[in-house]
């Protein structure tokens, strides 16, 4: 008998335990094991029904998705042994009763369907969440859900991915039974009274399969809805077609539909992008050279300095994970204005049925507003969220250096400004690291923890610990201007910007980056953030700039005309009181002006030249930074952008779609635009050896790891 499903009788019931932790995947050995005790109980003619269960905290959570990878990479997976035991459990004999707690989810709940019963506690959770990873259903999942839930809400469940809780399960049929109380008691007295009944197959069920008209149209909603909020994606609309075509035709027909389906899905890039975005979040909270044994520091009280937009949105962060914190202001008139929008923005939360006011109220409650330094000797964690200048950064470590215990860990939420620096004010530069949140800080879950030159490494394990206490995505960068994302931002930017100032609208550059998946464009994202922060930031720096080269120049001109995007109501777009945006019927007459100054020709790209303009800009730094080690991996940086700047996730990140184009393209492009445009475009060493090795960035990171 295999380990990974035990055997055992309960009288004239066997009972089959997937005992393969922590999700009791469906990994290789484990269809196995259910069909040889499926066959051991057949052969036993003393037993008349068959439980299938979870042992552990959970019935089968899904497939295994390494199989997927193995397949993907072209290094096997077999995923034929599934579908095999789900026909073997739906032609037995002898009832079969799916017994379900924690979560049914994919592949599992495929194997559920295929039982001839199913019950599971009011806890446990059903769902077919491929979709999320760029595929559908692969186990005859599309063509029995709609046998039991119907077709509109088959469509649904599959095109969403959404998990749906016990008691709705019930209610659409997918669960015959919710039991109360212990659950393989009460799955094995379903059995007894099953026992000796023929096994109904779910398969050669049609009562709920409905008619075309009502189908057609409840497909079409849900292909609307997918479009919208999925938006560009390939899989969801996939399973939709496969449900639909379980209405049309018989089972064993729609099951080839599906497995067409499945096999388009699982072979585009779309699957590629968002299987390798699954693992990277895992693979991000690895530090080489940090372990496991790596001591952790407790955070069970925070502090936060300044109570504007970011310091207000890490208070309800830490408030949102029942961590007690401070914030502190210098004025009451700003303190009331911090606390003010935060009790707004729970409210409004409560209001769209997110929290219950009390919930709400007991996170309010968690945070202290002050104008004192009282309590700030008890923090765990100081965060400091105050004005970007390093002045008035210095002179608060310096303060906090005093006051806070000597475990205390020192964080700013600078954007832009050196680490190293700031620790410079401190007798513990030790302590001291960046914890750069994304706004709206409770919103976004991008968390780059940068890592100062004297950082030690409980202070970057803790954090990279605490941010998944604070559900966000830590990702480690190094401290260089920018860090991971906004260094990489700026040459997108700049893009971007040099595309207008070349006679292109920003409509029409913002449509080609929408279009390709972005979820703002990048003007309206600089109209948004303000132009006026990379203005006073640019002339900060004007020093270092490259006598000669050429600066994006048309943000600057709108901010010495006072137009600093949304805040000032005109920015690249004009926008209303409800911020919603028109053309700025001045921009472009300002930008031929300022073409014709600088001698820049007109030149209208089309949209793949506009998305290679801005995108192979972001790929060409991310390699910069990788080379560099200020980003540990290629993976750390598409976790940054799909975490913190609204890349779709169905590309991968930037680094992971640039291997799927591939590098050769990417690199003999980038030395194009370096021919046209000059040395901003000079491709990154890193980049060119991988290309003309003919590697990726993927295997890149094999290596390094
Ligand atoms: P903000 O102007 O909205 O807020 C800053 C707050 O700090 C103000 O309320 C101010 O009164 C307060 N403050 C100033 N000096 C203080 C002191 N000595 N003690 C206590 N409070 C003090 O600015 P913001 O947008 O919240 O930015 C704060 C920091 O976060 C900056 O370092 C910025 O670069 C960084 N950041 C901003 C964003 C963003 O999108 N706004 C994103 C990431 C990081």
């Amino acid at each position: 008998m295999s380990t990974l499903v035990t055997y055992a009788t309960d009288n004239t019931v066997a009972i089959l335990t997937v005992e393969n932790p922590p999700v009791n995947a469906l990994s290789p050995g484990v269809p196995e094991g259910i069909s040889a005790g499926l066959k051991q109980a057949i052969a036993d003619p003393a037993i008349l029904a068959v439980v299938l269960i979870g042992g552990g905290r959970t019935f089968i959570a899904g497939a295994d998705i390494n199989e997927f990878v193995k397949i993907h990479s072209g290094g096997g997976g077999d995923l034929s042994v599934i579908l095999h035991t789900i026909s073997a459990i739906e032609n037995s004999p002898k009832p079969v009763v799916a017994a379900i707690h924690g979560t049914a989810f994919g592949g599992g709940l495929e194997v559920a369907m295929s039982c001839h019963y199913r019950v599971g506690v009011a806890s446990a959770q059903v769902g077919q969440p491929e979709v999320k990873l760029g595929i559908i259903p692969g186990g005859e999942g599309t063509q029995r859900l709609p046998r039991l839930a119907g077709p509109a809400k088959a469509a649904e469940i599959c095109a969403f991915g959404e998990p749906v809780q016990a008691s709705e399960a019930h209610e659409l049929g997918i669960l015959d039974e919710i039991v109360d109380g212990d659950l393989r008691a009460g799955a094995i007295a379903f059995a007894r009274r099953v026992a000796g009944v023929k096994p109904p197959k779910t398969s050669e069920r049609a009562e709920k399969l409905g008619n075309s008209a009502e189908n057609e149209k409840a497909f079409s909603a849900v292909r609307n809805a997918a479009k919208k909020k999925l938006r560009g994606q390939t899989a969801p609309l996939a399973a939709i077609d496969a449900v639909a075509a379980a209405t049309r035709l018989p089972f064993r027909e729609g099951c080839q539909a599906e497995a067409d389906l499945f096999a388009q899905c699982l072979s585009s890039d779309q699957s590629k992008g968002l299987i390798h975005a699954f693992f990277g979040e895992r693979a991000v909270s690895k530090i080489p050279g940090i372990g496991k044994d790596t001591p952790l520091l407790p955070v069970r009280k925070a502090a936060v300095i300044g109570a504007g937009t970011m310091g207000g949105g890490i208070a309800m962060v830490y408030a949102n994970a029942g961590i007690p914190v401070l914030l502190k202001e210098t004025t009451r008139e700003a303190l009331d204005r911090g606390i003010a929008t935060i009790t707004k923005n729970y409210m409004n939360s409560v209001q769209r049925g997110r929290f219950t006011e009390a919930y709400a109220r007991e996170r309010l409650a968690l945070i202290t507003p002050q104008l004192s330094w009282d309590g700030f000797d008890q923090a765990d964690i100081i965060v400091e969220a105050a004005f970007e200048n390093m002045a008035l950064k210095k002179e608060i470590l310096a303060a906090i250096d005093k006051i806070a215990k000597p475990e205390c860990i020192l964080a700013s939420n600078t954007s832009t400004l050196s680490i190293d620096e700031i620790a410079s004010a401190t007798s513990r530069p030790q302590s001291v690291i960046g914890h750069h949140f994304f706004s709206p800080a409770n919103v976004m879950r991008l968390l780059e923890i940068v890592r100062g030159k004297a950082s030690s490494n409980s202070v970057i394990a803790t954090s990279m610990d605490l941010a998944k206490k604070l559900r966000k995505v830590g990702v480690l960068a190094g401290n260089c201007r920018g860090f991971i994302g906004n260094r990489m931002f700026a040459p997108y930017c700049r893009e971007s910007i040099f595309l207008v100032e070349e006679g292109n609208t920003p409509e029409s550059v913002d449509a080609a980056l929408y279009e390709y998946g972005m979820a703002m464009g990048p003007l309206a994202v600089q109209d948004l953030a303000g132009l006026d922060v990379g203005w006073r930031i640019r002339k900060e720096y004007k020093h270092l700039e490259t006598p000669g080269a050429r600066y994006a120049e048309l943000d600057s001109l709108l901010c010495e005309q006072g137009h600093y995007g949304q805040k000032t109501g005109t920015g690249f777009f004009v926008y209303d009181q409800n911020r919603k945006a028109s053309p700025n019927g001045e921009l472009m007459a300002m930008a031929a002006d300022y073409a014709a100054k600088a001698g820049i020709a007109a030149r209208p790209s089309t949209a793949s030249e506009i998305v290679e303009r801005c995108v192979y800009a972001l790929i060409n730094e991310g390699a910069l930074l990788l080379e560099e080690g200020f980003a540990l991996r290629a993976v750390d940086i598409d976790i940054v952008y799909l975490n913190g700047y609204g890349f779709p996730s169905w590309r991968g990140g930037p680094m992971k779609y640039a291997d799927l184009v591939g590098l050769r393209l990417v690199l003999a492009k980038i030395r194009e635009f370096e021919k046209q445009f000059g040395s901003a475009w000079t491709p990154a060493p890193l980049l060119v050896r991988l290309a003309e090795s003919g590697s990726t960035f993927t295997q890149h990171d094999k290596a390094v790891s």
